[in-house]
C-alpha cells in the first residue's frame, strides 16, 4: 500500500477503477459520485455556492478565489473553469482556484479519470498538458491565458492551509466522506478554513455529519442543510456572516498604475504579469533598449543546481525551475528553446555529490534523471567521459530578446533612455527624478535595478547586495563541435545560434573591468575545455588574441546568502510602497518568472504562489541591515 517516496518526491494516489470511476484502495472511497459527477460537482459545489450569479458581478481587472480540499480527478476544477469561461468570457478577471492534494493522481491517471466528462475535454486537455510533476510543495499553473491560476499543494492540507496566503471567496469541502478520513475533517483544518475566509465567504460540501456542522458553525459559519443531489438526503451548506465586516462581493476596484524601475528580465517579467491581469505599467530604463546590461547576453541557460538536501533553499530552486519551465513554454521558438541540459559530473567531487543527491531525494523523470556517459554523449551529441543529471524540459533563452518581447503590452508604458537619479516621497508617494529633468509619480515602486539597487535606495546603511562579473565568450560555429543541448558543468555551453555559442560565464568577485579580456576568455575555453574536450574547442587557446574572439561582460548582482531578493521594503511608514526585486545572481532566467509571479500576486492583493516559509527566504528586508 502506502509506498514510501523521498522528498520531494510524493505517493500518487492508489487507484482501482469500477466502470470508469475510480475509486482509492487508501481510503475506500469514490472520487465521483457513481451517477453522474459531474451533475453532482455542478450541483453540490457550483450551484450551492451560488457562483453564476458572483461570476456575473465581477468586474474587469478583479479576481474570485475559490479554495477546495482534495483535487482528486480536477473534476470540480475543471466544472468551475468552464462556468467561468461560460460567465466571464469578456472581461479580463481572473478566477484563482487554491486546491491542496496529499496523493496526487498521476498524469495518466488523471487523462483516464477525465475521460469520463467530453464537454470538459478542451479544459481537461489543457490541465493536464500543464499538470505538474508529482513533487511536494506548490504548483502554479496558468491556464487559459493567465485567466485562470490553479495553486496546486501537493502535500497535506494542514500545512496547506498554515503555509497559503490567500482569502477564499467560495469553498469546496470535498475531502473523501468524514468516516474514511477524519484528518482532512480535523478541527484544527476547520480553523484553517475560518482563518481563509471573509464576510460573505461561502462554501458547500456533500457531507450532512452533525460534527462538521457544528465544527463549522462553532468557527463562524451560519451552516444550513439543504437537500442533497441525486440519493443523498442532505448536504450542508454556509456562509461566514462577520458582523465586524462588510460583506467583500469579490468585486474590485481598477488597480492604480504601478511604476518599475529597470527592464531586465525581472522587470520585464514583472510588467508583463501586472500588465496581464489589467494593471497599468510605468517600464523606466536607462539603457535605450530592454535587457541590455545583465540580462543582454545573447544566449542563457534555464539552470538550477538543486542542493543535495531537500530543505527550504532547494525548495525554492524546484519550485522557481518547474514554474519557469511552464512560464517560458508560450514563448517556444521565439526566445525559449527547451532542448534538454545535461549537468554533467565533472570531477570526483561533482560525481559524489551527484550520488548523495540522488541516494537523499527522489525527482520524478519527467524532472531530471541520472545518465551514465554514454547516455550523456547521446544525450549531447558529444562524446564525453563523464556521468551526469538529465533535465528534459530545461534548455536556453535569448534573454534580450525575451526582454523585448515581454515588455510589448498596451499596458506598459516604456520610458527607455531615463537614467533615475533620485528617489524621495512626499504625500504617500514616490518621486523619481531622472537626469533629463524628467520626474514621474506613483504609490508604489518597484526597483529592478540589480547592482546599482543601493545607488537608487534613499537611505543609507549596509545593504547586503554585491556585484559579481561574469564575461561570457562567443564560439563561432565553425570552431566547435556543435551540442544538442545546454551543457552545464565548470562552464555551460548553449547549442549554436545565429552563428555562435555562448560559453560562460566567468565568476569574478572582485572585479570591475566592464571590459572583454584576454584573460577571462582563456578562463572560458580553458574550463569549457576541461568539461567537454570533444567539443574541440581547444585550439583556439593557441596563440588567442583578443581580436580573434568575442564576448560580452556583464554584473550579476547577488546577496550575502545568495538567495534572491523580492518583496516590500518594511523599513517604517516612509517608505512603505516601495518593493524590491534583485539578487538573482546568475540564476535570473529560472528564479524571475516565480518572483514576478509573487510580486504580482501580492502588489494585486491575489492568493500568493510562495508559500510562507519561501516568502520569508526572498524578503527583502533581510539585506537592509
Ligand atoms: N475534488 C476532487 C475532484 O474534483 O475530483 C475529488 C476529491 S476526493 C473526494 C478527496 C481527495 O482528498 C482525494 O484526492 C484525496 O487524496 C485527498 N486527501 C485525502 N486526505 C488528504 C489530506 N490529509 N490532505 C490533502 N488531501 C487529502
Amino acid at each position: 500500500m502506502a509506498q514510501q517516496v523521498l522528498k520531494p518526491g510524493i505517493e500518487p494516489a492508489d487507484l482501482v477503477w469500477n466502470d470508469g470511476v475510480p475509486e482509492s484502495t487508501r481510503f475506500g472511497d469514490v472520487y465521483f459520485s457513481r451517477d453522474n459527477g459531474l451533475e453532482e460537482t455542478r450541483y453540490v459545489f457550483l450551484d450551492r455556492n451560488r457562483l453564476r450569479e458572483r461570476f456575473q458581478a465581477v468586474e474587469d481587472g478583479g479576481h474570485f478565489v475559490i479554495a477546495e480540499t482534495g483535487f482528486g480527478t480536477g473534476l470540480n476544477f475543471l466544472a468551475t473553469w468552464e462556468l467561468w469561461q461560460e460567465v466571464v468570457a469578456d472581461k479580463s478577471a481572473i478566477l484563482h482556484f487554491v486546491s491542496v492534494e496529499r496523493f496526487p493522481l498521476t498524469p495518466e491517471d488523471l487523462a483516464r479519470a477525465l475521460e469520463s466528462w467530453p464537454t470538459l475535454a478542451p479544459f481537461a486537455e489543457e490541465l493536464r498538458a500543464n499538470y505538474p510533476p508529482l513533487t511536494h510543495g506548490v504548483h502554479r499553473i496558468h491556464l487559459a491565458g493567465g485567466r485562470i491560476r490553479l495553486t496546486l499543494y501537493f502535500g497535506d492540507i494542514l500545512d496547506a492551509w498554515s503555509e497559503l496566503s490567500f482569502c477564499a471567496d467560495a469553498w469546496f469541502l470535498d475531502g473523501f466522506a468524514p468516516s474514511l478520513n477524519p484528518e482532512m475533517w480535523l478541527d484544527q483544518a476547520i480553523g484553517h478554513i475560518r482563518s481563509h475566509s471573509k464576510a460573505g465567504t461561502t462554501l458547500a460540501t456533500f457531507t450532512a455529519v452533525g460534527r462538521i456542522r457544528r465544527a463549522l458553525a462553532d468557527s463562524g459559519f451560519t451552516m444550513q442543510k439543504t437537500a442533497g443531489f441525486g440519493r443523498k438526503r442532505d448536504m450542508l451548506i454556509g456562509e461566514l456572516e462577520d458582523p465586524a465586516q462588510t460583506p467583500d462581493t469579490g468585486i474590485k476596484e481598477s488597480h492604480p498604475a504601478i511604476t518599475i524601475i529597470g527592464a531586465g528580465i525581472s522587470g520585464c517579467l514583472l510588467a508583463r504579469n501586472l500588465a496581464d491581469r489589467g494593471v497599468p505599467v510605468t517600464l523606466i530604463e536607462a539603457a535605450d533598449d530592454a535587457g541590455s546590461a545583465a540580462s543582454g547576453n545573447r544566449q542563457g541557460a534555464l539552470y538550477v543546481k538543486l542542493g543535495v538536501e531537500f530543505n527550504d533553499q532547494t525548495e525554492l530552486a524546484l519550485t522557481a525551475l518547474t514554474f519557469s519551465q511552464r512560464a517560458y513554454k508560450p514563448y517556444e521558438g521565439r526566445f525559449w528553446h527547451p532542448t534538454g541540459l545535461l549537468q554533467l559530473a565533472c570531477d570526483d567531487k561533482e560525481a559524489e555529490r551527484q550520488q548523495r543527491f540522488l541516494e537523499r531525494s527522489h525527482y520524478p523523470e519527467s524532472l531530471l534523471r541520472p545518465v551514465d556517459s554514454m547516455q550523456a554523449s547521446e544525450l549531447c551529441g558529444i562524446a564525453t567521459q563523464h556521468s551526469g543529471l538529465w533535465f528534459p524540459g530545461c534548455g536556453w533563452l535569448e534573454p534580450a530578446k525575451a526582454c523585448t518581447l515581454l515588455a510589448e503590452h498596451p499596458l506598459i508604458q516604456k520610458r527607455y533612455g531615463v537614467q533615475v537619479e533620485m528617489l524621495s516621497r512626499h504625500r504617500e508617494r514616490w518621486h523619481i527624478s531622472a537626469s533629463d529633468g524628467s520626474t514621474f509619480e506613483s504609490e508604489t515602486l518597484v526597483l529592478c535595478t540589480g547592482h546599482t539597487t543601493p545607488d537608487l535606495l534613499p537611505f543609507s546603511g549596509n545593504i547586503r547586495l554585491k556585484r559579481i562579473r561574469g564575461q561570457v565568450t562567443h564560439i563561432p560555429s565553425n570552431d566547435l563541435n556543435n551540442p544538442d543541448c545546454v551543457v552545464c558543468g565548470h562552464r555551460y555551453l548553449n547549442p549554436v545560434s545565429d552563428e555562435y555559442a555562448v560559453t560562460g560565464a566567468t565568476f569574478d568577485l572582485r572585479d570591475d573591468n566592464p571590459d572583454v579580456t584576454l584573460e577571462s576568455h582563456r578562463e572560458n575555453l580553458d574550463e569549457l575545455n576541461q568539461m567537454l574536450p570533444g567539443v574541440g574547442a581547444a585550439h583556439l587557446l593557441e596563440g588567442l588574441t583578443l581580436n580573434d574572439l568575442t564576448g560580452r561582460v556583464a554584473f550579476r548582482c547577488t546577496t550575502h546568502d545568495y538567495q534572491p531578493v523580492a518583496g516590500p521594503c518594511d523599513i517604517g511608514s516612509d517608505h512603505s510602497g516601495l518593493y524590491l526585486f534583485t539578487g538573482l545572481g546568475s540564476k535570473g532566467l529560472t528564479y524571475a518568472p516565480l518572483l514576478a509571479e509573487y510580486l504580482g500576486d501580492r502588489l494585486t492583493g491575489q492568493p500568493s504562489c510562495l508559500p510562507l516559509k519561501l516568502q520569508r527566504r526572498v524578503d527583502a528586508n533581510r539585506i537592509l541591515r
